[in-house]
């Protein structure tokens, strides 16, 4: 029997290794253009501050025929502006003047073209010193540009010494009502007083223009000095501290501010609101730090959290930066700002930042430990901006990636500094595993030349800029080492300083630090600067698929472009890609230090070690990329997972593989059986991030079989695999429980009531009785969101009403997002109604930003609410349109659950009879959202079978051969590069997936996949 395994095993190793082949590079089907994007899953992940998540916007058209950008034959240098807040009128309004000192940058410069739109525009004058020049000025709509001409003559130029010109133009528009430009919004202190009025902005990226007339672009900076006129009653705030405030007109006053630093028009910012504040001054008392929010927040010291945790991360940066804050600007003090409709989320406006109130206000005994990770990470997120956006600023959208990668970075490690809530862990899942999916789907590279209008720029606000962005900044950082890599940013950053930069320039820097470090010794052959334009100028990443031989140590690395739909591209791409791997002879999961850095095509490394032991490629996942390794390895791999070695592997890296074979068997590239012999380590495991990875997998794939006999099956797997991590986190939380461990029951449980384990089930249902007794128990604020929701689907409409009278009366805004998000649970008809007039209908109850957010917990709450909230829109279609702008988005939560063909076939029919009413672009994406059901209904009918097989069968069992004499040799990161190319080289030209037929290549293929195809069935 010992032979016989053996000699099964070495052939199966011969296998592992002479699959040096493309075949089995290219997917399943490889004839097969299939989607697998279908509409529940948001391949844009949570990107708060997404300037178009609440409503379908009516942004200026993108036409590429046309230059959108500002021609740079003049130059802004300082800006004067009072604004003028009035709400004495029905419709509230802002006015004002503003005067731009300018200068020409070349000779014949004959006009100024600068940004406004949406303004009446009077007193449009050019001077020169005290002498007015005669000019005609032209409004251009399509550009939003608003362009001076000399009437006769050119601009005065001297390189030397500019000649300062000043234009002067008066202003004014309704404050507006779609949360850009300046806009109104309103606060109730409690529920039963009147509300009042206030203003606030949103500039970026291209709505300053909205406000006043100005260089709308963020190359072209300058400082600005700023009067607020306000009535009397309110107060303002401005990005630097308050000057004077002097008394000129009747019922008004004038708050003069301190001229700002040199910066972008974006990065203004306004308030004008009946606020009170909490103010933190240096013992010169000079205002250092405040948040401001309504005074029923602040009274209810909503904002102590904040205020507290905001100044830790505040001085963490200056820090880590060694540039301190204060130091930016003598007149720049931190304003947190809390925002009742605020369709952007956060936004990092220089000394004045804003949010949500649900991102900023917290309540000691109300907010969920979510949502206080949620406020300290957008507070990381937005105070990084002051450096990496701020004081140095992406010269254009199209290298966004240059603020945002770096401030989402930060979101998440500046955060685990200074409050560790297991941010450094939840990267890998959070951004990495998002980042990946988005950048499967062929979409943008970060650096992505062509931006221009401003739904392009809008555009690049994207899982792209801003989680890949991030995940490359780690890769770098790995590859150069922490220390180095932050003496490189600071140099950026002292570079750099109030100017713009581009990619080049962060490239250098990094470079320069890393050779006075000697950290890049990866080969003659490697390039930082090739390294860096290898993963931002070309869009996508690689899958490492590695073949081991175990009897030399060769490991041969093919590196091929991953799509998550397969078929969607042939074109290969190469990256420049730093390897770190580690084995089971000698694991090592903590040196992340790159020791090769591979560019070919196929690449061979030598493990050093011989010998049937497991290697895992990618240490942490620091690495951007997936890994599949021949059968053999995966066996050993396996054998590793399910035994005592799992607990010496990484969780990092199990989250990876769980990510990895999730795709590749979505993809087609591995099967589901394999998939699942895989995964089925999770029935032992109890780490966080392998199991917040598997159930976005499990999610997805559930959402794909509902409807099907497999779907029962597969909750049963999920339920039985779960059952050892949910004996760990439990349904009630521990005294002495740590924050991952409330985290991942946070995660889990909702799932778990969904597949309604009864010890979930009980918990809800008592929990949410005793809430609503004579003497009433509050839920434990960390179980609120599946005690609700559990509670609601096992109750009826009384509890529904009590929820509903909670979120309306709630003072607390974090409880109140999170009502919405589960008030869609019940399962009355009437009650999910009542719900959903309260969305569509004009009323003071559901703010439009949280719209979204509300409808979909409608429509997904339970399957069956489906249907109810499709009869709802049928029945309400010019309220939902009114509400939303258009009924895409509603409609599209529908689509995405529609389970059956006859039901497709139903919801098209009624799009099609209301198509004049939808109009021609809705109905057209409306339509695109039925075929992505139909797609999803495919997709499942065609692994139907594979995961059947797994799920009737169960576990495969796999043995490794007997000990092989092992000679070990360690690799270090100074071994280099080790890297030989093969002696033939048998990929493809990399346009070229699939050898052609008849070829040498395929006919070996063809013979050793048979071969292999022969001896599988043995391999048990
Ligand atoms: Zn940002």
């Amino acid at each position: 029997m010992a032979t016989m395994k053996l000699l099964v095993l070495f052939l199966a190793c011969l296998c592992g290794s002479a699959f040096s082949s493309p075949t089995d590079l290219v997917y399943r089907n490889s004839t097969l253009v299939r989607n697998t994007i279908f509409a529940d899953e948001r391949l844009q992940g949570e990107i708060f501050e997404n300037i178009d998540a609440f409503r379908e916007l009516n942004l200026a058209s993108r036409n590429t025929q046309v230059d959108y950008r500002l021609p740079t034959t003049t130059r802004p240098i300082h800006y004067s502006v009072l604004w003028i807040i009035d709400f004495s009128r029905s419709e509230p309004t802002q006015s004002g003047t503003v005067s731009i000192q300018l200068a020409a940058t070349q000779q014949n410069v004959n006009e100024i073209v600068i940004h406004a739109d949406d303004l009446v525009l009077e007193n449009v004058q050019l001077a020169l010193g005290t002498t007015n020049i005669p000019i005609t000025h032209i409004l251009e709509k399509e550009r939003q540009f608003l362009i001076v001409r000399l009437n006769t003559g050119t601009l005065n130029f001297n390189q030397a010494s500019p000649v300062v010109y000043t234009l002067t133009v008066s202003f004014g528009a309704p404050l507006r009502t779609d949360m850009y430009g300046i806009y109104r919004s309103w606060f109730k202190n409690s529920p039963t007083v009147a509300a009042s009025w206030m203003a606030s902005t949103q500039f970026q990226a291209t709505s300053a223009r909205y406000a006043f007339p100005c260089y709308d672009e963020p190359s072209f900076k300058a400082t600005f000095d700023v009067t607020i006129r306000r009535p009397t009653a309110y107060r303002s705030w401005f990005c630097t501290r308050l000057r004077e405030t002097t008394n000129t007109v009747a019922n008004y006053q004038d708050d003069i501010y301190h001229t700002t630093p040199v910066m972008s028009t974006y990065l203004l910012a306004l308030i004008v609101a009946q606020y009170d504040s909490r103010e933190v001054f240096d013992q010169a008392g000079l205002l250092k730090f405040e948040v401001i929010a309504r005074p029923g927040a602040i009274q209810a010291g909503q904002g102590e959290y904040a205020l507290e945790v905001g100044q830790k991360l505040l001085a963490e940066m200056s820090s880590h930066t060694a540039y301190d804050f204060y130091d930016q600007h003598p007149q720049l003090k931190m304003t947190q700002a809390s925002i009742p409709d605020f369709g952007a989320g956060a936004m990092e406006n220089w000394g004045l930042l804003t949010y949500r109130e649900a991102y900023l206000m917290y309540d000691q005994q109300q907010t969920s430990s979510h949502f206080k990770q949620i406020i300290a990470y957008i507070l990381s997120h937005e105070i990084a901006h002051m450096w990496f956006g701020n004081l140095v600023t992406c010269d254009w959208w199209d290298v966004l990636w240059l603020n945002e990668g770096f401030a989402r970075y930060y979101q998440y490690f500046l955060t685990y500094w200074v409050e560790d809530m297991g941010f450094s862990t939840r990267f890998v899942p959070e951004q990495v595993h998002t980042a990946l999916l988005a950048d499967s789907a062929d979409i943008h590279p970060l650096t992505n030349p062509g931006v221009g209008s401003p739904a392009s720029v809008s555009a690049m606000f994207s899982t792209i800029s801003y989680n890949k962005g991030a995940a490359i900044i780690r890769m770098t950082e790995h590859l150069l080492g922490t220390d180095v890599h932050r003496q490189g940013l600071r140099d950026y950053l002292r570079g750099k300083h109030f100017q713009t930069a581009v990619p080049l320039d962060l490239f250098t820097y990094l470079e320069r630090a890393g050779n006075n470090a000697n950290a890049l010794n990866y080969g003659n052959d490697f390039n930082f600067v090739d390294y860096y334009r290898s993963w931002t100028e070309q869009a996508g990443h690689p899958v490492l698929n590695v073949h081991v031989n175990h009897r030399t140590g060769e490991m041969t690395i093919y590196q091929r472009r991953f799509f998550i739909s397969p078929g969607a591209n042939d074109v290969n791409t190469n990256y420049i890609i730093p390897i770190t791997f580690t084995t089971g002879s000698n694991p090592n999961f903590e040196n992340t230090k790159p020791t090769h850095v591979i560019s070919k095509a196929v690449s061979v490394i030598n493990r050093g070690t011989i010998g049937d032991h497991w290697v895992l490629f990618n240490i942490q996942q620091t690495g951007f990329y997936r890994v599949n390794y021949d059968d053999y390895t995966w066996n050993l791999i396996i054998i590793a997972l399910r035994g005592a070695d799992r607990t010496r592997i990484n969780q990092l890296n199990k989250a990876q593989i769980v990510n990895d074979v999730f795709q590749f068997a979505r993809s087609g590239l591995m099967s589901y059986n394999r998939a699942f012999n895989i995964l089925s380590f999770l029935e032992n495991e109890t780490e966080y991030a392998p199991w917040v990875a598997a159930m976005t997998g499990f999610t997805w794939l559930r959402n794909r079989l509902a409807g099907t006999p497999q779907l029962t099956q597969l909750n049963n797997l999920i339920v039985r695999w779960a059952t050892t991590v949910m004996g760990t986190v439990n349904y009630v939380p521990a005294a002495s429980e740590t924050f991952m461990q409330s985290y991942l029951r946070y995660q889990l449980a909702p799932i778990m009531c969904a597949l309604e384990v009864p010890a979930c089930l009980e918990s809800a249902r008592n929990q949410l009785a005793a809430l609503q007794a004579t003497q009433p128990t509050e839920v434990p604020a960390d179980s609120r969101n599946w005690v609700y929701c559990s509670g609601l689907r096992q109750g009826v409409a009384a509890d529904f009403n009590f929820l509903w009278n909670r979120f309306q009366t709630h003072n607390v805004y974090t409880e109140k997002i999170l009502l919405l998000q589960v008030l869609g649970c019940t399962r009355d008809a009437t009650s999910l109604n009542t719900f959903m007039n309260a969305i569509v209908q004009t009323n003071e109850l559901i703010r439009p930003q949280d719209y979204t957010t509300a409808f979909n917990s409608a429509v997904t709450g339970n399957e069956e609410n489906t249907q109810i909230a499709f009869q709802f829109i049928q029945n309400n279609l010019p309220q939902v349109i009114s509400a939303f702008g258009s009924a895409v988005t509603p409609l599209s939560y529908i689509s995405a659950r529609l389970r059956t063909a006859e039901s497709i076939a139903a919801f098209e029919a009624w799009a099609t009879s209301v198509q004049t009413t939808l109009g021609t672009a809705s109905y057209a994406s409306v339509m695109r959202g039925a075929q992505l059901a139909r797609d999803s209904l495919a997709w499942t009918a065609s692994v139907q079978d594979d995961i059947n097989n797994y799920l009737v069968n169960g576990d495969q069992q796999f043995g490794t051969t007997e000990a092989v004499t092992e000679a070990t040799t360690a690799v270090t990161t100074a071994q280099q590069p080790g890297i030989t190319q093969p002696a033939t080289p048998d990929l493809p030209s990399p346009d070229v997936t699939t050898p052609a037929p008849g070829s040498a290549v395929t006919t070996f293929v063809s013979i050793t996949a048979m071969f292999c195809a022969m001896v599988a069935p043995y391999i048990l």
